[in-house]
């Protein structure tokens, strides 16, 4: 089977909330994701989707993908969408880092795989794990009882996990919110504090020492990996890492350094499925938990986020994403839709999802021989 033809859409997804903030004063309210057919010459058809948070979460943006697509898509002609390592390969030959270009293509060639042998991508990258994935729901940062009442919403939706977005220069009001959502909390809620890098090093200490009487998970408190450590090293309870772990070399060194508890495995920041899933089974293999997702997405990424996370053992998730579940527009049937907090992989073949045509609407481009 040989790849004939790729083809980019871009679609709009204004998000339900209306804006989702988070450190450092940044918000999104429209995300801008990029969608990749790849055309075989057997006639079979992979989707795949890469939408970042924002230009300034990762180093990512809409239009980079793009321009990352356009540029690397002639160099994918002709070749096997089935050889899924060789064909990574063949990317960062082609294109050296920007790991999210190739997030889409490899995602739509998994796609395809699953197609051509009846079986769904969950099985194909493990084996499925249990009857469903336990989900978190990301609380914006508001004001502290703001965020303690969108908990409140989230729990009765089905939710249990919770992921504040805290990371201001102001650390009482960060350590009053960390305050206000775990009065909140029931039995059994798990609470994460995800600073998205925007703690200095002594804001953070200041956050650590203001909420030590609570059941909180501290998340990415710092930009730097040297200051994240430092931080983790004077706070006693579960410590995750999110942003500073794009790759192998930034995860093995973090694990000999006792540097997380938890590991953030975003699809896209590690380049695709293929990479993902290698540092996802590193991390299950070192004993790491995982929060398995994306940077955002719609129904394309979460039915790829599903696929990943049911193929992980159990004991080893921690928490995934139903971003479809936040935005306004739906870019494809067959997506796994959210049921008391939890989601399922489709049991159909390749990702189990089909696109709507209407919503992508025109291609931006297609590149064939
Ligand atoms: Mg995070």
């Amino acid at each position: 089977m040989k790849i004939t033809k790729l083809t980019v859409y871009q679609v709009d997804l204004p998000l339900k909330e209306g804006s989702y903030h988070w450190s450092g004063g940044k918000s999104v309210s429209v995300f801008d994701s990029t969608i990749v057919r790849v055309d075989t010459d057997e006639g079979i058809t992979g989707w795949g989707e890469v939408c970042p948070l924002g230009p300034f979460y990762l180093p990512a943006f809409g239009q980079g993908a793009r321009a990352g697509i356009y540029e690397l898509a002639p160099h994918l002609i002709g070749e096997s969408p089935l050889e899924l390592t060789k064909l990574n390969r063949r990317m960062d030959v082609a294109l050296k880092g920007h790991a999210y270009v190739k997030s889409a293509i490899d995602m739509a060639c998994w796609d395809i795989l699953g197609k051509a042998t009846k079986m769904p991508v969950c099985e194909l990258l493990g084996g499925r794990y249990g009857e469903s994935v336990q989900l978190y729901r990301a609380i914006s940062q508001e004001s502290p009882s703001e965020m303690a009442m969108k908990v409140a919403v989230y729990r009765a939706e089905g939710y249990r996990r919770f992921q504040l977005k805290v990371g201001c220069h102001d650390v009482d009001l960060d350590i009053n919110r960390i305050h206000a959502v775990a009065a909140e909390l029931k039995p059994g809620d798990i609470l994460v504090a995800d600073a998205n890098t925007g703690w200095l090093k002594h804001e953070a200490l200041r956050v650590c020492r203001g909420v030590r009487d609570i059941d909180v998970y501290i998340e990415q408190p710092c930009a730097s990996y040297e200051e994240c450590l430092a931080v983790r090293a004077k706070w006693d309870g579960p410590f995750i890492l999110d942003e500073n772990i794009d790759g192998l070399d930034p995860l093995l060194r973090g694990h000999a350094d006792q540097a997380m508890d938890n590991v953030n495995i975003k699809i896209s920041k590690f380049g695709g499925l293929t990479k993902a899933r290698q540092a996802r089974d590193l991390c299950a293999d070192l004993g790491l938990a995982m929060t398995i997702e994306d940077s955002w997405g719609g129904d394309i990424i979460t039915a790829a986020i599903a696929h990943l996370a049911h193929s992980t053992p159990e004991d080893m998730r921690f928490t995934s994403t139903d971003f479809n579940s936040y935005v306004t527009v739906s870019n494809a049937t067959g997506a796994p839709h959210r049921e008391n907090g939890t989601m399922k992989a489709s049991t159909e073949p390749g990702l189990g999802i089909e696109p709507r045509m209407e919503v992508l609407g025109e291609e931006l481009f297609e590149i064939t021989e």
